[in-house]
Formats: C-alpha cells, sequence, structure tokens
C-alpha cells in the first residue's frame, strides 16, 4: 500500500519513480531526473523515446561484453530451470564449484579458496573479517587495518572505514574504525610511501594492508607502478602483515590482465572480487584466500570458523552468469577487443595532451583518464561536473566526470567508431568549458 493519494501506474515511469523511489549517490531535490532506460544492447543503452546512448562507464563498471548479451542470457536461463537457489551452508552446487576452479586458474599463485557472497563492499569486507580472524585464531592480538589516502573499498562499514578520505563519508566519520594511512606511490612519491608503509609495519599493529591494486578508482583513477606495489607487499610479507588486493574495479582484463595483481612479481593473500565478475548481469562476489589463511580456520575447534555468510551466499544463477562470462572473457576474440581499445586510448592521449584545458592523462589497459584545469573547487560536489554529465548526455554518451577528471572504462565491445564519438565529445568538452575565453558565467 502506498501513502499517497496518487493510484499505482498512473504517469510517466519518470513521475513514477520520483513519487517513491530514492536513487544512489542522488540529491534528489536537484538531481535531473533520471532517464528511463528500456533495453540495452552492446555499448548502448535504449531509452524510452529510442534515443540511444554509449555506456562508457560500463554502468558503474560491471559491464564487460555488452549488454543483454544473449550467450549469458542463454546460461542464465538454463540455471534457473534447473536449479535457482539452494542453502550454500550444508549444501553445493556445480556452478559454485566450477566457477571457484575456473576463477583459481586466473587468480595470483598461492590463492586456494573462494568465498562467496554478492558485491564488492560485502566482499571486501569479509577480506577484512578474514584476516582479522587470522590473527584472532593463532592468538596474535593485531588491531590495526593499512590503506591509501584515497582509496575506494566500499559502502558497508568496514569498507568505509578503510577507504581514504572521502567527503562522502563524512556522517558516519565518528563510527568508523581508525586505519594506519600511507601515501599512494604514484611516481616522484614512492619512497615516501614505502617509507610510510614501513614505519606502520614497524609498530606491530598492523594485520593486513588493504589496496586497490594499480588503479584507485573512486579517488579519481591514480594510477601506480606494479614494480613498486610489489615492493610493498614483499614488505607487508617481511612483517607478517598480509595483504588484501581489491580488485572489484580492476579485475576481469579492465587493467590489460585478467586481474591487476597479475602484473605483480608478489602476490596478495586476499582477493575480493564483483563487478566484472557476472559480466555486469547478476550481483555475485568472491573473495579469495591462500591455503595457509584457510589453515588458520580448519580446526576441531568450532569457536575457529569463519562466522559469515549471506542468504544469496553462491547464488547458483550468479555463478551461472559469470561462467558464461568468462567462457567470453578468455576467447581470444575479447583479450584483441581489451588490446584495441587500449591502442586507441593511447591515439587520444597523444592527441590530447596538448590541449592547453589538459592537465594531465592516464592509462592502464582499457582504463583511460584525462585530469583537466579547473578553477573550480575539484572533488565530488562542484557543478561543472553535473554541466559536463549533461553535455556528454545530450550527445548520446554517459559518462561520469569525477572530480576533475573524465575517466572512460568501457565494455570490450565497444566500436572504435563508438570511441571515437566518446573521444570528439571529450575533445570538444576541454574546449567548450574549459578554455579561459571560453568559461561560462557562473
Ligand atoms: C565499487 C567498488 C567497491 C564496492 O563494490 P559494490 O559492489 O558497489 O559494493 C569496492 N571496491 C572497489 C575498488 C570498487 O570500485
Amino acid at each position: 500500500m502506498t501513502h499517497s493519494n496518487t493510484p499505482v501506474g498512473t504517469g510517466t515511469l519518470v513521475e513514477r519513480d520520483a513519487r517513491h523511489i530514492w536513487h544512489p549517490y542522488t540529491q534528489m531535490k536537484i538531481a535531473a531526473p533520471p532517464l528511463p532506460i528500456v533495453a540495452a544492447r552492446g555499448a548502448e543503452l535504449i531509452d524510452e523515446q529510442g534515443n540511444t546512448y554509449i555506456d562508457t562507464v560500463s554502468s558503474w563498471w560491471v559491464n564487460l561484453h555488452g549488454h543483454a548479451h544473449p550467450y549469458i542470457a542463454e546460461r542464465v536461463h538454463r540455471q534457473l530451470m534447473q536449479l535457482e537457489h539452494v542453502i550454500f551452508a550444508g549444501f553445493t552446487h556445480p556452478p559454485a564449484v566450477e566457477l571457484a576452479e575456473r576463477l583459481l586458474a586466473h587468480l595470483p599463485e598461492g590463492q586456494n579458496r573462494v568465498f562467496y557472497s554478492d558485491n564488492g563492499s560485502t566482499a571486501v569486507e569479509i577480506g577484512i573479517k578474514m584476516a582479522i580472524q587470522y590473527f584472532f585464531n593463532r592468538g596474535e592480538k593485531r588491531r590495526r587495518l593499512i590503506a591509501f589516502e584515497q582509496a575506494f573499498h566500499g559502502e558497508t562499514f568496514g569498507s568505509m572505514s578503510a577507504s581514504g578520505d572521502l567527503s562522502f563519508n563524512t556522517a558516519f566519520e565518528s563510527h568508523l574504525f581508525e586505519v594506519l594511512r600511507i601515501p599512494v606511490p604514484v611516481p616522484g612519491r614512492q619512497s615516501e610511501a614505502l617509507w610510510a608503509l614501513e614505519q606502520h609495519l614497524k609498530s606491530g599493529e598492523a594485520y593486513a594492508f588493504i589496496f586497490e591494486p594499480l588503479v584507485l578508482g573512486a579517488g579519481g583513477m591514480i594510477m601506480y607502478e606494479p614494480e613498486v606495489l610489489s615492493e610493498m607487499i614483499a614488505m607487508c610479507h617481511r612483517y607478517g602483515v598480509l595483504c588484501i588486493a581489491d580488485e572489484v574495479m580492476t579485475g576481469f582484463g579492465r587493467t590489460g590482465r585478467i586481474f591487476a595483481s597479475n602484473h605483480l612479481s608478489e602476490a596478495p593473500d586476499i582477493v575480493c572480487m564483483s563487478k566484472g565478475l557476472t559480466g555486469g548481469t547478476l550481483p555475485l562476489a568472491v573473495t579469495s584466500c591462500t591455503e595457509a589463511i584457510f589453515q588458520a580456520f580448519y580446526s576441531e575447534d568450532k569457536s575457529k570458523t569463519f562466522f559469515h555468510g549471506h542468504s544469496y551466499t553462491a547464488n547458483p544463477v550468479g555463478c551461472a552468469a559469470a561462467l558464461a562470462s568468462l567462457d567470453l572473457l578468455e576467447k581470444p576474440e575479447s583479450a584483441a577487443d581489451r588490446e584495441r581499445i587500449a591502442e586507441q586510448h593511447r591515439q587520444f592521449r597523444q592527441r590530447i595532451e596538448q590541449h592547453p584545458a589538459v592537465r594531465a592523462t592516464r592509462q592502464r589497459g582499457t582504463i583511460l583518464a584525462v585530469e583537466f584545469e579547473s578553477e573550480e573547487a575539484t572533488g565530488y560536489f562542484n557543478s561543472l561536473r553535473d554541466r559536463l554529465y549533461a553535455f556528454f548526455l545530450e550527445r548520446g554518451l554517459l559518462m561520469r566526470p569525477l572530480g576533475n577528471l573524465i575517466y572512460m572504462i568501457p565494455p570490450y565491445c565497444i566500436t572504435n567508431e563508438q570511441l571515437q564519438l566518446a573521444y570528439d565529445a571529450m575533445d570538444a568538452a576541454f574546449t567548450h568549458f574549459l578554455l579561459p575565453q571560453k568559461e561560462e558565467p557562473a
């Protein structure tokens, strides 16, 4: 029953939405109305009027092979007709077992156990809880997590705590646990970051270091090199501290390898995955770990159990979608697409680097970020962001500027022509909004 007097189903989709729906990361009073999307194909979203939008952000970084992919749909349908769900405590099923085996083949050396859940924040939460209880079960007291200053790890209290100084979390700050911070080892700050890490490790208080490998996503597409991360992981291991790779954004081919951790010479102990896991089809997450971590829980003593589980743990339909997505991801054509996109990005960077409004460009595999000069305060709340967002939508492009940068994390099926439309619009936006003589009145 609704509390308004409007009969159910009255008005347009957008009007009905405005009456009852609360959207994520949206100031509902001032935000533009949401776009009513009724279908999607490949890299394109289609609205009620038949307008199309190129999804350059893979619908919040989840989509890999294009929307409504017939192969994934067919595999999901087959699984739905066979077994839609079963409790995962005391039971198992083929898709969960097969997915564990196939994921481990791609994960860095040493990963040997898979724990299922259903979203990225939860995958991180589980990784943190595993690390804490690993030491607890061994009778060691360690209270602190180490994380990057601009980290983003999710929306739950543990993952918010692990996240760095982001303006979104202000209201909850006094409820978060304290984390030891270190700078991101971007070029020029590598020795500073290594030094800060070692100081925290020497304190003997840390149980784990959590990081987004090579690319920090929501913190501003900040990129750093695999060599320094390998060095940091090796340093943690010398002090007996666990390393948690949050691959929720970087996983499943975005950085050029299946996992960003595959670029490293030193392997993490725990890996968190979600977003691209099902190709963007269904919510599913995995936290994997080494056998050594698992062994700290493996006991006749019931108090050493990992007491964690969700209603939808290892949902068979989600696992089937993930298996279908892996089939597509492992094809040589998909690898060729990722290389093609990376090459297109490189050419665009060469073209745009000299633009007077461009401060810097960054790229890792299929992830592209262009930072622009801006007089306005940077960050999530600046109004330039909203104007840029609208500018791209008018041109049939879904792009979500982040602070003073525009980024792309496209699905691998995006065509060169679609990429070109996005590059040209970025170029036009820099000229239209950002060159001083073209500045719009405030
Ligand atoms: C998006 C994201 C998360 C949170 O995932 P959700 O599925 O949105 O809860 C965690 N870590 C990283 C690196 C992410 O990009």
